[in-house]
């Protein structure tokens, strides 16, 4: 009985133990799987009573779908094979269940083995980490929805988080890029290392605990780099210190462009608009100014014959005449600038036009600077003034030369060019289409960006005065303008200019080739003609100059006027010079009017500038006979002549 007696102390002793642990204690017979002895732990977790355990097996205290596990367990326990059997569902005496890591080993006691189960409820731990992961679940979730890209990254530069649209940005997927460098693999360089990593460090330092504002390039896998606006927090652990850092960035490239080019637009819109209005300023004095003109040239050149040659007067006169002859050549440019020149197109090749004038070219250039010509075989044609084409290239290449000290070289290039709406969206004053380019190119001195930005202007010059007009550039602008073409410039200080100027093609296959020969001014043969002109000084002075021609002059200073004479006249009209713009009804009108009364009237035309129906765009049909204003006495004797007889 003293055995007995020991066995029950032992038990007494082993029994306080066990109850005073916080785990569930169940002891099993390891063959039958009987419970021994449960503590009031494992009491407690199974609500069962200590005698209720007894009469109780393994099988008993877990669901019937895991026993398979649980019984494999419990055998591999027994041969010391297995000493934690994590996560078992354990089935209490209610049907409830709950989750337990099982430690176990085998133990001699009371002369035969019995099989330890230490049962830790795991589930309050359980729910923490579902809760725990639905968060990140949720989290993740919503860093894979928003249109931001983040990034995490440890205290070395390491990316440990990116989100689905930084990994979409770059073109990795998540695996490749996390434990990447971010400054080394992300970022062009040297920029990363250079300029975003020290950033980096002093956000990891505590010298900058946010930065709200941040842009830099990021390098994506194709090579491409697009522009994102970043704002960057550190992150801390538990003790504050900073581990690394959150940032999201926003992918501003497309943005940026558009901004760009909406600024870009803005800009030559306005200067376009001031363009036109100093344009339409310019014309309109220039027209006015022109019919002056017309009266000082027309009235010297008929004194001219009658001063004595050697006289003083003579020498009064002439040189009169030479600057009156100068300021109609400033008012000529001035007009092209306005659009107002008219202009008689014709379907010509570039190339041949700039060839018949390269020897004029080279003069004007001197011998210290080189001429290339570099034409373009098949080139496209043109339609267009070869008037204006020498126009254009002469004041490229007065400008060029000026802008050359010394030695140089000037290139005149062409080309066939095919724009797309694409190429011309940064261009409002560029049409998509097919287009012959003149380069002109210099080695010269180039010009700095407040200079560039005005070249066009009427008047603007850099030249000294007596030098520069600063109406060469706002001729060539409105010529091409005139033409429906545009113009590129490019230039820097130090390096030289190009012009590339683009004329639309013409899609005409043949030239039509026409020749004006110049002779002598042609005397008449008594013809007559009816002059209508509403500026009575004009219209004077070529009333002098026809008659000294020998015609016969009416004239007329009305669109009705003129009609009431051709209906009252006894004879034959032959020829009928007109304005084209006139109060009552203009020049075509007149004629048309006319020749139901006058039949086989020839007509010529003549104005400054032309902008109505005859001249729409200030282009005359080819057809018709015109004469710019202000003209010279041999001019108008060739034109009248030349209109009589064709
Ligand atoms: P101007 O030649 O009478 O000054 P332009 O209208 O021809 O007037 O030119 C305007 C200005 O543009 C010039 O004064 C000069 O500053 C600049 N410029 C024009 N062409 C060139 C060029 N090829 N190289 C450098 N500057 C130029
Ligand atoms: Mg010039």
């Amino acid at each position: 009985m003293e055995y007995t007696q020991e066995i029950t102390e032992s038990e007494d002793s082993l029994r306080v133990i066990f109850d005073n642990a916080r785990d569930g204690i169940l002891l099993a017979d390891t063959t039958t799987q009987q419970f021994l002895f449960g503590n009031k732990a494992i009491l407690d977790m199974l609500g069962y009573s200590s005698n209720e355990i007894l009469d109780l097996s393994v099988a008993d205290i877990h669901p019937r779908q895991s026993l398979p596990k649980v019984i494999a367990a419990f055998e591999k326990m027994v041969r010391g094979e297995l000493t934690l059997a994590p996560d078992l569902p354990v089935l209490r005496k209610d049907g409830g269940i709950f989750h337990a890591d099982i430690t176990s080993f085998p133990l001699k006691l009371w002369g035969r083995t019995v099989l330890v189960g230490v049962f830790r409820d795991i589930s309050e731990r359980k729910k923490t980490e579902a809760a725990l992961k639905q968060e990140r679940d949720r989290n993740q979730k919503y860093l894979d929805t928003v249109q931001t890209i983040m990034v995490a990254l440890d205290a070395q530069g390491r990316i440990t988080m990116i989100n689905r649209k930084g990994c979409e940005l770059l073109g990795y997927n998540e695996q490749e890029l996390l434990g990447r460098n971010w400054f080394e693999t992300c970022l062009p360089q040297p920029m990363g290392m250079e300029k975003v990593y020290p950033v980096f460090r002093r956000i990891m330092s505590g010298d900058l605990k946010s930065v709200e504002y941040f842009e830099n390039a990021v390098l994506c896998r194709d090579g491409q780099s697009r522009l994102i606006a970043w704002r960057n927090a550190n992150l801390t652990d538990e003790d504050g210190r900073i581990i690394g850092t959150l940032s999201s960035g926003e992918d501003i490239t497309a943005r940026k462009q558009t901004e760009a080019e909406h600024e870009k637009l803005q800009s030559q819109l306005l200067q376009a608009q001031k363009m036109e209005f100093v344009g339409r300023l310019a014309g309109g004095v220039a027209h006015d100014f022109n019919n002056m003109l017309q009266a000082i040239l027309g009235n010297i050149e008929l004194a001219l014959p009658e001063a004595p040659a050697g006289s003083a007067i003579r020498k009064n006169l002439e040189s009169a005449h030479k600057a009156a002859r100068r300021s109609a050549d400033l008012t000529g440019q001035l007009l092209a600038f306005a659009r107002k020149q008219a202009v008689m197109p014709r379907v010509l090749n570039l190339n041949d036009a700039i060839t018949a004038m390269l020897k004029m070219l080279q003069r004007m250039i001197g011998e210290d600077i080189d001429l290339a010509w570099m034409p373009k075989s098949g080139l496209w044609l043109v339609k267009m003034d070869p008037a204006q084409i020498d126009q254009i290239l002469a004041n490229l290449f007065v400008n060029a030369r000026d802008a050359i000290a010394g030695v140089g070289k000037i290139t005149i290039e062409t080309g066939n060019r095919t724009f797309d709406k694409d190429s011309t969206r940064l261009q409002p004053e560029a049409m998509p289409g097919e287009y012959v380019l003149l380069a002109v190119s210099d080695n010269g001195c180039g010009m700095e960006k407040d200079v560039l930005e005005h070249i066009f202007e009427p008047f603007f010059t850099t030249k000294e005065v007596g030098r520069g007009t600063g109406l060469g550039l706002a001729t060539v602008y409105g010529i091409v303008k005139q033409n429906n073409g545009f113009i590129n410039v490019y230039s820097e200080p130090g390096r030289g200019t190009t012009f590339k100027i683009y004329l639309p093609r013409h899609a005409q296959a043949f030239a039509e080739i026409t020749t004006i020969s110049a002779p002598q001014p042609p005397h008449g043969k008594g013809e007559i003609i009816l002059i209508v002109e509403d500026e009575a000084s004009i219209l004077e002075t070529a009333k002098a100059m026809l008659e000294k021609l020998g015609y016969m002059v009416l004239t007329a200073a009305k669109p009705s006027d003129a009609l009431k004479l051709a209906e009252t006249y006894a004879g034959k009209i032959d020829l009928l010079l007109t304005d084209v713009i006139m109060p009552q009804m203009n020049g075509r009108l007149l004629v048309e009017q006319i020749r139901a009364v006058q039949s086989g009237l020839k007509c010529l035309f003549m104005s400054g500038y032309t902008a109505d129906a005859v001249a729409r765009h200030g282009v005359l049909e080819e057809s018709v006979s015109f004469i710019q204003k202000p003209f010279s006495y041999a001019e108008l004797g060739q034109k009248v002549r030349l209109t009589l007889e064709g």
